[in-house]
Parts: C-alpha cells; sequence; structure tokens
C-alpha cells in the first residue's frame, strides 16, 4: 500500500476515512477515545505539511435513516480536544451547503462530515454516493483499520475514484505491518490464545492459526466444545454441538502438524450465569450437571502462564472467561499479566477485539502490550487470511 508519507497534500483538500464508531455515554459523550486518538498522527501530518484533512466515518447502526443518536455532532468536541485542533463540522454529506462551507474552510483545517450510515447507500457500497463523497477531495487517505473489512462506499467504493491518489493513512498502515510481523516474520515460539464465547465466530481464525502457530490456547465459553469434543463432560457450560466435528478437525490436524493445542484443564463454575452465582471449582475438567464453566481454574492459569511466558510471539483474541463479572475474571486476568509480563522480556505481543481491549485496559496493562488492534472483525478476517476490501482498494488503486 502507499502511505500518507508518498502523498503531496499541500493545499490539498483530503477525504480521510477514519473509524469514529466510538461509544457514546447516555449523556452523548465519547466514553472511549482511544479510536480518535489513533487517527492524530494521520491528521497531523495532513495539517502540518499545509492540507485541509476533511474526515469522515460511520457511528452505530442507523440503517440508512437520519437519527440523532448517532450524529457524528457528539464526537466533534472529544476529536478537538484529542486531535489539538478546532473541528468543524460539515453536516451531510450530499447537503449543497457542505460543499460551500468546504470551500470556506480556512487552508490547514479539521472538518468532520455527518455519519455516512444516514444513507443506506453507504452500507450497499453504491457507486453514485462513492462519487458523490469522492467530489469533496483531492486526495483519498483510509486510515480506518476497524472498518477495512467492510465493502462500503467510503471504505472501498471511492478508491476508484482517485486513482493513483488513494493512501493508506498511518494507523491503517501499522494495524496491517503488526499483523504482517505476527504472520509472517515470526520469532518463535509463537502463542495464539483465542478465547469468546463461540467457536462459531472464530472457526476460520483457527482454521489459519493451527497452520502458523506452535501453540494454541483454546479457552473461554468456546473451549467447553473442544471439551465436549474429547469426551469431557461440560455440564451446563457454553455448548455448539454442531461444532463438535469442526472442534474435532482443529484437533487432528494440529496434532498432525505437530502444533500443541491446550484446553483448559480444571474450571471455576457457577450455578447461573451471574457474578454472585455459587462457585464451585472442578479438581480436573469433569463439570457436574446444573455447573456451567465461567473461568479457567487455577492449574489451567498457571499452565497457561508459562506456555505464554516461553513465547516470542503472543497474539490473544478473546477473553478466556466471563471477565465482566469480577468473580470470574481470574484467568483473563492471569492471561493479561503474563502476556505483559512476557512483553517487558522481548517477546513481540499484539492483541485485539473489543474484551481483550476492554480487558487488558481494566488491568492498567495496555503500556506493557507491543500492538493493540483498533479492529476486532477486520483483524479477526486479517488473520483469517482474507484480503480486506478496504485494503484490496488502496492496492488497485495506488
Ligand atoms: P467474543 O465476542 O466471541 O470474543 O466473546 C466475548 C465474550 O465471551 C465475553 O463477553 C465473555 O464474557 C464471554 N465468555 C468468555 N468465557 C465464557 C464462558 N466460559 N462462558 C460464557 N461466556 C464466556
Amino acid at each position: 500500500m502507499k502511505s500518507i508519507d508518498q502523498a503531496k497534500l499541500q493545499g490539498k483538500k483530503i477525504l480521510v476515512r477514519v473509524d469514529y464508531n466510538v461509544p457514546l455515554n447516555e449523556q452523548f459523550e465519547v466514553a472511549d477515545t482511544t479510536r480518535i486518538e489513533r487517527t492524530r498522527q494521520t491528521v497531523d501530518k495532513i495539517v502540518s505539511e499545509g492540507g485541509t484533512a476533511i474526515l469522515m466515518s460511520h457511528l452505530g447502526r442507523p440503517k440508512g435513516e437520519v437519527n440523532n443518536n448517532y450524529s457524528l455532532k457528539h464526537v466533534v468536541m472529544a476529536a478537538s480536544r484529542i486531535l489539538g485542533y478546532p473541528v468543524h463540522f460539515l453536516g451531510d454529506v450530499l447537503s449543497p451547503e457542505t460543499e460551500i462551507k468546504i470551500k470556506q474552510l480556512p487552508p490547514q483545517s479539521v472538518a468532520l462530515l455527518e455519519n455516512l450510515r444516514f444513507h443506506k447507500e453507504e452500507e450497499t457500497g453504491d457507486s453514485n454516493f462513492a462519487q458523490a463523497i469522492a467530489r469533496l477531495g483531492d486526495l483519498y487517505v483510509n486510515d480506518a483499520f476497524g472498518t477495512a473489512h467492510r465493502e462500503h462506499a467510503s471504505t472501498a467504493t471511492i478508491a476508484q475514484y482517485f486513482k493513483g491518489k488513494a493512501f493508506a493513512g498511518y494507523l491503517l498502515y501499522e494495524e496491517v505491518t503488526a499483523l504482517e510481523k505476527v504472520l509472517t516474520d515470526t520469532k518463535r515460539p509463537f502463542t495464539a490464545i483465542i478465547g469468546g464465547s463461540k467457536v462459531s465466530s472464530k472457526l476460520n481464525i483457527l482454521k489459519n492459526l493451527v497452520t502458523k502457530v506452535d501453540n494454541l490456547i483454546i479457552a473461554g465459553g468456546m473451549s467447553y466444545t473442544f471439551l465436549a469434543a474429547l469426551g469431557v463432560k461440560i455440564g451446563n457450560s457454553l455448548f455448539e454441538p454442531e461444532m463438535v466435528q469442526d472442534a474435532k478437525t482443529i484437533i487432528k490436524q494440529a496434532h498432525r502438524l505437530g502444533v500443541d493445542l491446550y484446553v483448559p484443564i480444571d474450571n471455576v463454575c457457577g450455578n447461573s450465569f451471574t457474578n454472585d452465582a455459587e462457585i464451585f471449582v472442578t479438581t480436573y475438567n469433569d463439570i457436574p450437571d446444573g455447573w456451567e464453566g465461567m473461568d479457567i481454574g487455577p492449574k489451567t492459569i498457571k499452565k497457561f502462564s508459562t506456555y505464554i511466558t516461553h513465547s516470542s510471539t503472543i497474539l490473544w483474541n478473546g477473553p478466556v472467561g466471563v471477565f465482566e463479572f469480577d468473580n470470574f475474571d481470574k484467568g483473563t486476568k492471569s492471561v493479561a499479566l503474563a502476556m505483559a509480563a512476557t512483553t517487558l522480556t522481548g517477546a513481540y505481543s499484539l492483541l485485539g477485539g473489543g474484551d481483550s481491549v476492554a480487558a487488558i485496559n481494566k488491568y492498567g496493562l495496555s503500556d506493557y502490550i507491543s500492538y493493540i488492534s483498533t479492529g476486532g472483525g477486520a483483524m479477526l478476517e486479517y488473520l483469517e487470511g482474507l484480503e480486506l476490501p478496504g485494503i484490496k482498494a488502496l492496492h488497485e488503486n495506488e
């Protein structure tokens, strides 16, 4: 991909697709500013080189209709504070007034368009809509890794109207570099920890990772389907019977490839899915009826921590327990700690996915991880070996 470093920005209006799909609290204030912070370098580059940054994004799922709850107006104040420039709110992308406002912007300004998903054509990747957005800028920069797996008008279709003038922003570039480092320039041993609730949502990433890693740790709700496939009694734990065959295939493939596949060997169980559930810790895996596995047990914590600390590359996606409940978060905390500690001794660590990022933040360890991806779905699809439409569009039009 051509990076923004190769663009001539002086005097140009640069349409920058960012991912400001940030959480808002009840007062419609931005509750987590990470995604805005991560675009600062790109915006700084544009302004400092004499360009004007016209930022565009989606926010939530307004389903093609104008809905004030999802207005990017709510993001303007936080963006101005974090980016360090007054952010001019432009309004709707198709409105003639927006065009006038853009013409009147002083040089080296930063401006933000209204939520692109107020138009259903954004998500359908409509060419006319993409062309209408394109007329507002001289160059196109994609810095929205979190949305790069979507083939939408502003993330993919639009690039064809900027042949030779389509660039990757610093964040997109950095994300791809970090993922490539893990996948192709891997220091071994390479350990992946894949947790979360369902095998079905992570099946493809498991299939691809088993061909790349030395150790594959499968934990969280999805591990119970693997345990069931191994003939272990799992009580009332999360279970996807239709995935048992796939779990068996992955276990066999790991064995054939000499990959060490680890699942929990003991479990912290609850008698209901609440933080206040009665707790029972199994001494080995069998979980009685009426109980469900909600976290990995102490023996598993010890084992997993050892595998992690003996690794040179660590990839983590998905909590290993119901970490939102404080009584069931010790496993996830131990993975976070082991990962941070191993990074301090020189290992390369990468994590992504909303819950894993929330977990590392919950334990105050984010500064000790080599790279934290802003993409959940995008990161998973990249790790599955898929070419993301946003990245493909840049390649085809660079
Ligand atoms: P995912 O979106 O697939 O990464 O799943 C994340 C969710 O998995 C989190 O909300 C966790 O609470 C949940 N989770 C992790 N371990 C378990 C478990 N043992 N049982 C049920 N849910 C779990």
